[in-house]
């Protein structure tokens, strides 16, 4: 199959021109990967259960990992969705269009390839215009995971999404690098207090402003048989560079200490050595290749860069990355809950 990629641009008449007919390709069942604020998804008709299915496919993804369905209106929740509590109508009141995603039971008209087999929808309206018009004049509800091969770093750019599916989908819409960088915030109302299964750019504490008290999924974070994560992708090894990923935790000072002893007894066993450091460490590190992820000043910043720099490691060839941390208690929670899995859960204290 050929791959077209059509950039959107500043021209509002040709955008509409390109997003109708990426529409009409959704409506006949086909897959379009098209830009969110959080990272590139890969959407087809959510009705449809040929066109799930074909998703899955495309992705290599696990029939048991449900996908994400996308809508452009309030008034669209209910035809997908039932009893929606009204804590979850003030989050939405607050927080939509924008990353978080809210788990209901479905409705009949969801099909169950679309929820990987579960009586539960995850919804989610995105901010990002040219996803809004794209789910509107497709009609309505676009399922879309992260639009990466199954197991891969999240796409932030069009380019890493033609990386990955070249040959395996019809069309790519290119709305440039994204804002966010990683994947929304997932939140549980079959629960109450509702349960946060995936920490993302909108954190725990701006939701308690809203509604009071969320609790995090207990398994978060855990790797055992006996605490499987509610969300079923939570468990997979995601994210994964083909280097191994060690993290290093503890005060800047012994991190950097830490890292520099590290790569030089790597590099002395001939092994090419990578380093993810910020901004505020460049020139810190004596060896192997440094990569800054952006600014401690703006943690955005760092969830920007996270996907983008583990796929140019990729590329560098390197056999051993060295991270420093970010697990600070706003949006580094978000952060270091995607760097634990790409680490397969590697940290050295330093
Ligand atoms: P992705 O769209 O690739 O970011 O993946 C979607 C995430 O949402 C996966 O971790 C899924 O397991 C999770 N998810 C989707 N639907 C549900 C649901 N009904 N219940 C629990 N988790 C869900
Ligand atoms: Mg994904």
């Amino acid at each position: 199959m050929k791959t077209t990629v059509e950039k959107l641009t500043l021209d509002e008449q040709k955008n509409k021109e390109i997003i109708k007919a990426a529409a009409t390709l959704i409506q006949e069942g086909s897959l379009v990967a098209f830009p969110t604020e959080t990272v590139y998804g890969l959407g087809a008709n959510a009705l449809n259960p040929e066109a799930s299915r074909k998703i899955y496919e495309a992705k290599g993804r696990p029939s048991d990992n449900p996908l994400i369905v996308h809508i452009s209106s309030m008034e669209d929740l209910g035809r997908i969705a039932r009893h929606i509590p009204p804590k979850a109508r003030q989050l939405a009141a607050r927080f939509w269009p924008g990353p978080l995603t809210m788990i209901f039971e479905k409705s009949e008209a969801v099909p169950l390839e679309t929820t990987g087999g579960l009586q539960t929808v995850a919804v989610r309206m995105p901010s990002h215009p040219a996803a809004l018009s794209l789910i509107r004049e497709a009609g309505g509800f676009i399922a879309a995971p992260s639009a990466n091969t199954s197991g891969r770093p999240s796409p932030t750019t069009a380019g890493h999404v033609a990386e990955d599916l070249d040959g395996r989908i019809p069309l790519i819409l290119d709305g440039g690098p994204v804002g966010i960088g990683i994947e929304s915030t997932i939140v549980d109302f079959s629960e109450e207090p509702p349960l946060v299964l995936r920490p993302g750019y909108i954190t725990p504490a701006m939701m308690q402003d809203v509604i009071g008290a969320v609790e995090m999924d207990p398994a978060l974070g855990q790797e055992s048989a006996d605490m499987r994560p509610k969300a079923p992708g939570m468990k997979y090894r995601h994210y994964a560079p083909k280097a191994e990923l060690i993290l290093v935790e503890g005060s800047p000072q012994r991190v950097q200490a830490k890292i520099n002893s590290l790569a030089r007894e790597a590099l002395d066993k001939g092994m090419g050595v990578g380093i993810i450091g910020t901004e505020e460490t460049r020139g810190c590190y004596q060896e192997g290749v440094f990569q800054s992820i952006g600014t401690r000043q703006e943690e955005e910043s760092i969830a920007r860069h996270l996907y983008g720099i583990l796929r140019e490691f990729d590329k560098l060839e390197v056999d051993v990355i060295y991270s420093e941390s970010f697990s600070s208690p706003g949006l580094g929670q978000a952060i270091m809950n995607r760097m634990l899995k790409a680490a397969g859960h590697c940290v050295i204290e330093a």
